[in-house]
């Protein structure tokens, strides 16, 4: 008997797996499901293999205690997943093959258990469907319809359409020969956003109404989570609209991946395992020898290159699939040499006024909100810190407190200076209530919406705001970030921005190239409609290349200038990081622990690997804990793996007394 020994995988931090006794009668398999003792507790593991020796001695050596379900087995290739992310963030297996899988199949089963089961399975698509039209394709989206339609094996394929060309189109046929060709197959489509999944799955399940169409996301009931997980594990589902904790979900017989908005930052992860899910999905496809496709209009500079290399291929939508509307005109306004009143310059101002006039909506971005960023006191310079982190609290005039957007702490906006007693505590700069007081003081006659974190806490409010624009009931639009996405206004004919210099100048590594694809965004909210569309951007630096970019949407033309800069310093996508980040009670001290690390890997003498001085993160402090970062380099993934691979484990046996984490490929340092 070969099989005298399980090996078994459970959410610990371990290297490998357990040796546990087997138990014939349970019939276990590869990939199933088990019960085992862990310390004092019974937990569910994974069997990841079988063996007839093991290194601990028989009499030591419990059994496996039993099954939780007849639920099948988890796939080889999932389990590879699993393994591969472990490996490769540098985390364990069953930590993270464990935690992939939904709550009520990770716990112990209650009485219950077999109950619940039974109901999931009845979860199936009753609802009546009308029969959606379909478009004739373009002959852009033709050519990626039949040329990627053609990959049987591993490819990997970027959809580079400006939006509204129709990439969700091409999505939807891909998806259609998928399904068409085999009863079983499964797809997998990746959404960044958790508040356009609904609108996404309600899109494909009109497309395909025979098809049960799962969605998979964090806010989402444990319930619904399970019996999600459920149909596709069992292939009742063959559709799959999820986040990026999709990139886990247990899919058979899957022969497709999309990634949609494949450069949005929500597909890193940033808890525990810190993983890339647009980089798992890549290497997901890898190990089914499945094509996948990324879309993006604005694709992230690492996707590009490798498109751009012949790594991938590349397919450009560059036209909107239903009405020639035209791209909007750009003006930029200097406001080093323009005056400015209350934020605003007199050409924004009689535009804006132009526009309500000839009964044409406005929009206003402006990424900050609160009703100012910071109060200071005259008398003495005191300024409205935070006293848990290095921000300043917000002045928010709404609820009449200074609240940190970090750690929440908040306080009623005192009357006189907390330092020197003086009354002159002045508000400094503008956040979007601050703007939407001045726009009343300014045009009363106009109706002025404003949307923002602070206006939307209730469920179904956004939808509720934004069909009001639609109604037409709206002058002037103002916001944040959540007015940029995917709306497709009709009547908009300004789009206003301000204040975006921060960005600009911020030394992050990838903040211009996410600033361009947020401002592309919110330009493309004018002009959808049948009118023309303008765009008024404030800055002090006209003169920056990246405005003349942008005022011809050339993305292309600013992602290959940028990455002849990173080419020259030898910056991502031209190398690999990785960050060190490590948290205390003071920041010196942190920053001392960190040097110990870098000198400890120092010592370990790679050439092609650079070790950078420890720094302190952009935000120190954030609810009195300080952290710190250290970077590490590398000529490219493999060097950064082996190095990684061989310093990691032991600094994890070391006591340091600190807490730290790795992050490997981060997104902003
Ligand atoms: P994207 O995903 O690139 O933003 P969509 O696929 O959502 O674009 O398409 C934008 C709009 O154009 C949608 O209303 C869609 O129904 C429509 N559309 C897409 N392809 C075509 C086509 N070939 N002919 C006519 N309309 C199309
Ligand atoms: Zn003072
Ligand atoms: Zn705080």
């Amino acid at each position: 008997m070969d099989n005298r020994i399980v090996k078994v995988i459970v959410d610990a931090p371990l290297n490998g797996a357990l040796d546990y006794l087997n138990n014939p009668k349970l019939n276990l398999k590869k990939g199933g499901r088990c019960l085992v003792c862990l310390g004092r507790r019974t937990v569910i593991g994974i069997v990841v293999d079988f063996s007839q020796e093991s290194e601990v001695p028989s009499d030591k050596l419990k059994e496996v205690i039993g099954v939780p379900d007849d639920i099948a087995p988890l796939t080889k290739d999932w389990l590879e997943l699993c393994q591969f992310t472990a490996h490769y963030y540098l985390s364990y297996f069953g930590n993270v093959a464990i935690p992939a899988l939904p709550r009520f199949f990770r716990t112990s089963p209650n009485t219950a258990h077999e109950r619940s089961i039974k109901k999931m399975r009845e979860l199936s698509n009753n609802k009546k469907q009308k029969e959606v039209p379909i478009p004739q394709l373009t002959d852009e989206q033709k050519y990626v319809v039949e040329d990627f339609g053609k990959i049987q094996n591993f490819g990997v394929g970027l959809l580079f359409g400006i939006t509204g060309s129709g990439k969700t189109e091409v999505y939807m046929r891909l998806i259609d020969q998928v399904l068409s060709k085999d009863l079983k197959s499964q797809v997998l489509l990746m959404v960044p956003e958790i508040n356009l999944t609904p609108q996404l799955v309600k899109r494909v399940q009109e497309r395909f109404p025979k098809e049960l169409v799962t969605s998979w996301h964090s806010a989402m009931a444990e319930g619904k989570k399970a019996s999600a997980w459920l149909a596709t594990h069992e292939g009742r589902s063959r559709i799959m609209v999820g986040t990026r904790l999709s990139v886990f979900a247990s899919l058979p017989s899957l022969k497709l991946i999309i990634v949609d908005e494949e450069h949005e930052s929500s597909f890193k992860s940033i808890e525990n395992v810190r993983y890339s899910s647009r980089d798992l999905a890549i290497k997901r496809a890898q190990l089914c020898n499945i094509p996948i496709l990324l879309g993006s209009a604005t694709p992230s500079f690492e996707s590009l290159k490798k498109a751009l290399d012949g790594d991938y291929r590349l397919y450009r939508l560059t036209h909107r699939a239903k009405n020639l509307s035209q791209l909007p005109k750009w003006e930029f306004i200097d406001t080093s040499k323009e005056k400015v009143v209350d934020g605003l310059s007199q050409i924004t101002c009689d535009e804006i006024t132009k526009t309500i006039d000839a009964k044409h909506q406005v929009l206003v971005f402006l990424n900050r909100r609160g009703y100012a960023p910071v109060v200071t006191c005259n008398g003495c310079g005191w300024h409205s810190l935070c006293p848990h982190c290095s921000t300043f609290a917000v002045y928010h005039k709404t609820t009449g407190r200074l609240t940190c957007h970090h750690c929440g702490w908040s306080m009623p906006i005192p009357k006189s200076c907390p330092k020197c007693g003086s009354v002159e505590l002045v508000a400094v700069g503008r956040g979007t209530q601050r703007i939407e007081e001045e726009f009343d003081s300014r045009w009363p006659e106009a109706n002025i919406l404003r949307l923002d974190q602070d206006t939307t806490r209730t469920r179904g409010s956004v939808e509720k705001a934004l069909s009001r624009v639609h109604e037409g009931e709206v002058d002037i639009l103002l916001g944040t970030q959540i007015i940029a996405k995917g709306h497709d206004f009709q009547n908009i004919a300004l789009v206003v921005i301000l204040n975006a210099d921060g960005q600009l100048l911020s030394s992050d590594l990838r903040a211009r190239e996410r600033l361009f694809s947020l401002l592309m965004q919110v330009s493309g909210r004018a002009g959808r409609g049948s009118i023309p569309g303008k765009v008024i951007l404030q800055t002090r630096y006209p003169e920056d290349d990246f405005f003349k970019y942008l005022a011809d949407q050339d993305y292309e033309g600013f992602a290959l200038k940028e990455l002849r800069e990173r080419n020259e310093t030898c910056l991502p996508p031209y190398s690999a990081q990785a960050l060190i980040v490590a948290e205390g009670n003071s920041i010196q001290d942190v920053l001392v622990f960190l040097k110990r690390i870098k000198d400890f890997f120092i010592r370990f003498n790679i050439p092609e690997i650079q070790i950078y001085d420890p720094v302190p993160q952009a935000i120190v402090k954030i609810q009195d804990i300080s952290r710190g970062q250290l970077l590490v380099e590398a000529k490219n993934r493999k060097v950064l793996q082996y190095f990684l691979a061989r310093v990691i484990p032991i600094l994890r046996k070391k006591k340091t007394g600190f807490s730290w984490y790795i992050d490997v490929d981060p997104i902003s340092i």
